[in-house]
C-alpha cells in the first residue's frame, strides 16, 4: 500500500516536472518584418527575461488570413507589420485586442498609437521626395506641390496597390480634405513620367537611369543604396538628392513598424512582456537602426548611416491611425483618378 501511494507520489511530483518544462514561458510572434538582425534582438529577450521567442514570418497578409482560419485555437501571441495600414486590415478582420500597459503608452507618443491599444508605433519610416541634383533645381518641397503643372512628366512613384501610397494619400486626406486629395492624385497621375512600376528602390533607380527627375520613396530604400550595392543605384547615389517635405507645414510623412497583441494570445503575460521590451532603449535602437528607421520612442539615437539625412520636422498632428480609417476612401480615389 504504502508502496502504492509513495509510486503515485512519485509519478504525480514528475507529472508536474513534466508539465512546467512543457510550459516553459515562450511567445510567438507573427511577424512580417525578416531581418537576420532581428535575431539578436530577440536573444537580448529572452536573455533578459527567460522567455523563448518563436518567430513565424510571411507576408501581412497572409499572416493576418492566418490569424483569422486559426481563430481562436491561434498559437500567434503578438503580431508584428512594417505598415500601419496592414494594422488596420487586421484590426477589420478582428484578430487584435487592446494591451494594457502603462509602458508601453507612456514610451510611444499617442499619435503614433492606436486610440483603444490595439497596436502601437515600434519604428518610424518617412515617405519623402528624392531628385536628380542636375535636372532639377527646384524640386518639390511639398507633397502637394507633387501635383504641380511645372512637374509634369517628371515624377516616378509606384503603384496604388501599394500600402505606403495608400497611407500617404490617406494622410493627405486628413489634413487637406477628401476633395483637396483628389485633386492632388489626379495632378500627381498627370505629372507621371511613366505608369507606375516596380517597388521604391526601382523609383529611385529611375532618377539614375534618367527616365526620372523626381522620385517618391521610403527612406531607408535610398540609405541602403549607401550602405550596400544596390544596383542601378549605389554607384551614382551622389547624383540624388532628397526633400523633407512640408518642414515650414505639418511636417514629413511617417509611417511605422507596427506591433500588436494577438486576440487569442495564449501567452498573453509574455506578449506584454515583449511588447514592453520592444519600446525600452535597447531594443529602440537597435530595432530601428538596424534598417535605418527612425525610433519611435522619442529621446533614442541614431547610428551615423540613419542620421545621415538630417534633421527634420516629422508630421505628428496627423494621427497614424487615420492612415487607415482612411484606407478605404483613400483606394477609392486612386481608382477614380486612375493611378495604376
Ligand atoms: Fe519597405
Amino acid at each position: 500500500m504504502l508502496t502504492t501511494l509513495t509510486a503515485r507520489l512519485i509519478a504525480a511530483t514528475s507529472l508536474i516536472a513534466i508539465s512546467s518544462a512543457a510550459m516553459a514561458a515562450e511567445v510567438n510572434v507573427y511577424s512580417s518584418r525578416h531581418y537576420d538582425s532581428d535575431d539578436a534582438l530577440y536573444e537580448e529577450f529572452t536573455k533578459q527575461t527567460g522567455i523563448t521567442v518563436n518567430r513565424i514570418e510571411g507576408k501581412a497578409d497572409e499572416l493576418i488570413a492566418r490569424l483569422e482560419a486559426e481563430g481562436d485555437n491561434s498559437p500567434a501571441d503578438v503580431l508584428i507589420t512594417v505598415d500601419a495600414g496592414r494594422m488596420a486590415r487586421a484590426e477589420e478582420a478582428g484578430v487584435l485586442q487592446a494591451y494594457d500597459s502603462d509602458v508601453v503608452d507612456n514610451a510611444v507618443p499617442s499619435h503614433l498609437r492606436h486610440p483603444d491599444d490595439l497596436w502601437f508605433g515600434v519604428s518610424q519610416r518617412a515617405r519623402i521626395i528624392f531628385y536628380d541634383k542636375e535636372r532639377v533645381e527646384n524640386p518639390p518641397r511639398t507633397y502637394e506641390a507633387l501635383a504641380d503643372p511645372e512637374y509634369k512628366g517628371q515624377i516616378c512613384i509606384r503603384s496604388s496597390s501599394n500600402v505606403y501610397n495608400q497611407s500617404l494619400l490617406a494622410s493627405i486626406i486628413e489634413a487637406d480634405g477628401a476633395d483637396a486629395a483628389k485633386e492632388w492624385a489626379q495632378g500627381v497621375v498627370d505629372n507621371m513620367a511613366r505608369a507606375p512600376q516596380g517597388g521604391d528602390t526601382d523609383q529611385l533607380r529611375g532618377l539614375v537611369s534618367g527616365e526620372c527627375d523626381i522620385a517618391v520613396a521610403n527612406h531607408y530604400y535610398f540609405l541602403r543604396g549607401f550602405d550596400s550595392d544596390v544596383e542601378g543605384l549605389s554607384a551614382k547615389i551622389d547624383s540624388i538628392g532628397w526633400v523633407w517635405p512640408n518642414q515650414s507645414g505639418r511636417g514629413a510623412h511617417l509611417n511605422l513598424t507596427a506591433a500588436a497583441m494577438a486576440k487569442s494570445s495564449p501567452n498573453p503575460e509574455e506578449a506584454l512582456a515583449l511588447l514592453e521590451f520592444l519600446t525600452g532603449e535597447y531594443a529602440q535602437y537597435h530595432f530601428a537602426n538596424q534598417n535605418n528607421e527612425y525610433p519611435a520612442v522619442p529621446g533614442v539615437g541614431l547610428d551615423a548611416d540613419t542620421a545621415r539625412l538630417g534633421f527634420f520636422v516629422p508630421d505628428t498632428s496627423t494621427p497614424t491611425a487615420s492612415f487607415s480609417a482612411n484606407a478605404k476612401q483613400a483606394q477609392e480615389i486612386f481608382n477614380a483618378v486612375n493611378w495604376q
